[in-house]
This record gives structure tokens, C-alpha cells and sequence, in this order.
């Protein structure tokens, strides 16, 4: 065992060495040092304002829906780990993958029947593109090799996924010139707006489509919830509008359901709320229970024999990591426990105390909106959120959040209690009232 070291030597050490997400060398904000995690709380490795445990409000980015530590997770972990925790899938296969493929294949929509299995959510999405790309590559139109989205979207950070991401959000100035150049309509209707304008952009959608067919691989979009592009909700019937279109323009769809598979909007997948198939899918983040990094591209047949019909007949993608057994065996694991239980009266209870809780913040000043959906809670200020107030807020009651621009959200992991979805509100309305 190496020599301990103490909170202050390791979050110096953080300080010098190591990149956070989307922050600079050195950091500007001290992390909190987590020592370990328990259903839905995190330890502190010393007590912060006062505190040791905090009530994880975030579910590690909405991927850890049953909560850290679960023993059925970890005892497929271990059982797992005694067999192998890694092979190469070049030439290999094994049953955990195989398995979770076919788990995939039964759960998602309809007609989505082939399951290449990536190492993380924005590899899922490079891979989607490429799908799309190379299909129409084989039906002799290399031409169709742009991709058409929405503004205020989120897919990744690398370099596709980066360059379908909202175009003010996703800094596409500082990387002009660099990045390829897709066609943007307009961010979609918020729910709340009304049929008049969901039929307003349904003619939006329907014409920047028409205009740019012929040039067009794929329509990819967050369907019903945009996540980290700013967690806005739209009318699922717009999901249909875009099918449609995509049909009647020889276009393919992609559904990336990264943040919003597994439950999260209260149907299993979000492309449930609108019965409609995509053409390809992503999934990640809470694939995993929140356990491991693995994500899905799933495609259709025609997707695949249309790849495979081409000059190149194979898809040219095999990360190092793909179909890693130690993820996959706890994905099935996670999904078993997820789908073995009334999970969807588990969203609706969250969804109902995210209501009642978050309802009375609408009435502070600077709170411009407040939004639920399924086990998602959205609190829109006004202003840009000062990061470092609202989480010494939020810690001070107790409370695990990550704010970012002008929105306090949460999405709590699904074993969270009725007292425990309470102490988040009270903590995300703390912060609304200093932030
Ligand atoms: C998080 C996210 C991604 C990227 O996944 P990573 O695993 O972080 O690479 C892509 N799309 C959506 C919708 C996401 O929420």
C-alpha cells in the first residue's frame, strides 16, 4: 500500500496535476474530496461548511439511477471480475456483451436490431455519424454527409458530437474554420408553448429539412429533453414531425437518448413517449447503473445491410475497450434491477416531489422558470448562477448539486426517499435565493 496521504496533500496535488471537466490549469474552485458513496449519499473525506455527507442530487450526471454502492451491482462486479474483466472483441466474444446486446435490442424501439458497444457517449455518437455517413456513402451518394440539428442541443465532446452541439453553447466560434459545418433549425418550442407554435416549428423543421436533403446524412436530436445544452423540454410530437420528414426525404434519424434512456423522463426511452423508431440510437450514462463507462450506437437492419452492401462492407470502428465485460456484466445487472421493479411508480414519485418542492421557487425574484419532468427538476434564473455561492448553498443543506450558466437542476438517482427529494428542493430553492 502506498503511504496515505492526507485531504490537504491530495487536493493539493489535484491543484497542480489534474484537469476537471471544462475548467482551467490550475483550477479556479477547490473540488470537494469524496471518500466513498452509499446509496444516494456522498462521504466527504473532512466536513465541508460543517458537513460530511451530502445528498447526491445529480445521480454523477445522470448516470447513477439505483445509487452508489448496491450490492447487486457489485456482486456482479465481482462475480465478473473473478472471470475476466477484459478481453479484446476483435475475433472474441462473451456472453456478458452478447447478452446486454440482445437486452438492448429487446427493450429499445422496435426495429432497432444491431448494437455496436463503445467505450463512452461521445464514442457512441462518432460512431452514429459514421453509420450514417457510410450508408449513404455505399448507396453510391457520398454527397449526404451533412447532419442537420437543433439549437440548444448537447451530444459529446469530441469532434463530430462537438459540432452538432448548440452552436453558442458548444463555443463553435473559438473553433471556426476547424469544425464541419451542419445546418441548424431553430431550438425547439419550449413544452410549455403550446399547439400554435409546436405547429409553427413543426414548418420550421419540415422546410430546413426539404432545403437541405439532398445534402443531409442524418437528423440527430435529443429527443423530448435537451440535457446539457440547457435542459429544455419539447412536445414528443415533434419527434413524429421529424420521422415523417426524414422518411419522405431519404434521411436518416438519430435518437441520442444518452441522458434520457433508462427512465429518466418517465418511459423507459424518451422515443416512447412519441412511438416512434429512429434509424439509430445512443445510449450511455446510466447504462451502467452508473458503475462503469459503456455506451450503445444501435442501428435498424436497413442501417446495417446498407453499410455493408458498400465498396468498404464493414463498419471501420473497434475501440480497444469495446464491449468490455466488466461494464457490460454490470449493465445487465443494472437493467435486470431497473426493469425488475415498478420502476416507473419510482420516477412518478420523484417527479411529484420535484413538483411540490420546486413549485414555490417560481415565486423568488430572479427565477425566470421552473420545469419537472419525469425525474428531472429544472430551476431557470434570470441570471448567469454564481457556481461557487450556490454550492456552499447547497452543501450547507446537505445537498450534492452542479450548476451550470443560468440553470440549478436536479435529477436524483430513483431510490431516492420522499425526505430525501425534499432536502434537495429546499437546497436547489437556498441557492436560488443567493445565486
Ligand atoms: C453526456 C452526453 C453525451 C456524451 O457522453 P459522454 O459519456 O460524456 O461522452 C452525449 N449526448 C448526450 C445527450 C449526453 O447527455
Amino acid at each position: 500500500m502506498p503511504e496515505p496521504l492526507t485531504p490537504g496533500e491530495l487536493l493539493a496535488l489535484d491543484r497542480q496535476h489534474v484537469w476537471h471537466p471544462y475548467g482551467p490549469m490550475p483550477g479556479r474552485q477547490e473540488p470537494l474530496l469524496v471518500a466513498s458513496a452509499s446509496g444516494v449519499r456522498l462521504r466527504l473525506a473532512e466536513p465541508v461548511e460543517g458537513v460530511g455527507e451530502l445528498i447526491d442530487g445529480m445521480s454523477s450526471w445522470w448516470s447513477a439511477v439505483h445509487g452508489y454502492n448496491h450490492p447487486v451491482l457489485n456482486e456482479a462486479a465481482q462475480a465478473q471480475l473473478g472471470r475476466m474483466s477484459h478481453v479484446m472483441f476483435g475475433g472474441l466474444t462473451h456472453e456478458p456483451a452478447v447478452r446486454l446486446a440482445a437486452r438492448l435490442v429487446e427493450i429499445t424501439p422496435e426495429g432497432l436490431e444491431h448494437v455496436f458497444l463503445a467505450d463512452s457517449g461521445s464514442v457512441s455518437v462518432e460512431v452514429a455519424v459514421k453509420m450514417c455517413l457510410q450508408y449513404w456513402r455505399s448507396a453510391g451518394r457520398p454527397e449526404k454527409r451533412r447532419l442537420m440539428t437543433w439549437r440548444g442541443g448537447y451530444h459529446g465532446d469530441t469532434w463530430q458530437p462537438m459540432a452538432v452541439c448548440d452552436p453558442d453553447g458548444g463555443m463553435h466560434e473559438l473553433w471556426s474554420g476547424a469544425l464541419p459545418k451542419h445546418v441548424f433549425a431553430d431550438a425547439p418550442p419550449a413544452l410549455s408553448a403550446g399547439p400554435e407554435a409546436v405547429a409553427a416549428y413543426a414548418a420550421h423543421l419540415r422546410e430546413t429539412l426539404a432545403a437541405h436533403a439532398h445534402e443531409l446524412a442524418a437528423v440527430i436530436v435529443e429527443p423530448v429533453v435537451q440535457g446539457a445544452g440547457g435542459m429544455r423540454f419539447h412536445d414528443p410530437a415533434l419527434l413524429r414531425v421529424l420521422r415523417d420528414a426524414c422518411d419522405e426525404h431519404d434521411v436518416l434519424l438519430v435518437f441520442d437518448e444518452i441522458a434520457t434512456g433508462f427512465g429518466r423522463t418517465g418511459r423507459l426511452f424518451a422515443a416512447d413517449h412519441a412511438g416512434v423508431t429512429p434509424d439509430v440510437m445512443c445510449l450511455g450514462k446510466a447504462l451502467t447503473g452508473g458503475y462503469l463507462t459503456m455506451a450503445a450506437t444501435l442501428c435498424t437492419t436497413r442501417v446495417a445491410d446498407g453499410i455493408s452492401r458498400g465498396e468498404v462492407p464493414v463498419l471501420a470502428h473497434g475501440p480497444t475497450f469495446m464491449g468490455n465485460p466488466l461494464a457490460a456484466a454490470v449493465a445487465n445487472a443494472s437493467i435486470d434491477l431497473l426493469l425488475g421493479q415498478d420502476w416507473q411508480t419510482e420516477v412518478k414519485r420523484i417527479e411529484t416531489g420535484l413538483r411540490d418542492g420546486l413549485a414555490e421557487a417560481a415565486e423568488l425574484p430572479g427565477v425566470r422558470d421552473v420545469r419537472v419532468l419525469g425525474a428531472i427538476g429544472v430551476v431557470q434564473l434570470d441570471h448567469e448562477v454564481d457556481v461557487a455561492a450556490a454550492t456552499r448553498a447547497v452543501v450547507r443543506e446537505g445537498v450534492w448539486l452542479r450548476p451550470f450558466r443560468d440553470l440549478l437542476y436536479v435529477m436524483p438517482p430513483y431510490v431516492t426517499t420522499d425526505e430525501d427529494v425534499a432536502r434537495v428542493c429546499a437546497a436547489v430553492r437556498a441557492a436560488a435565493r443567493i445565486a
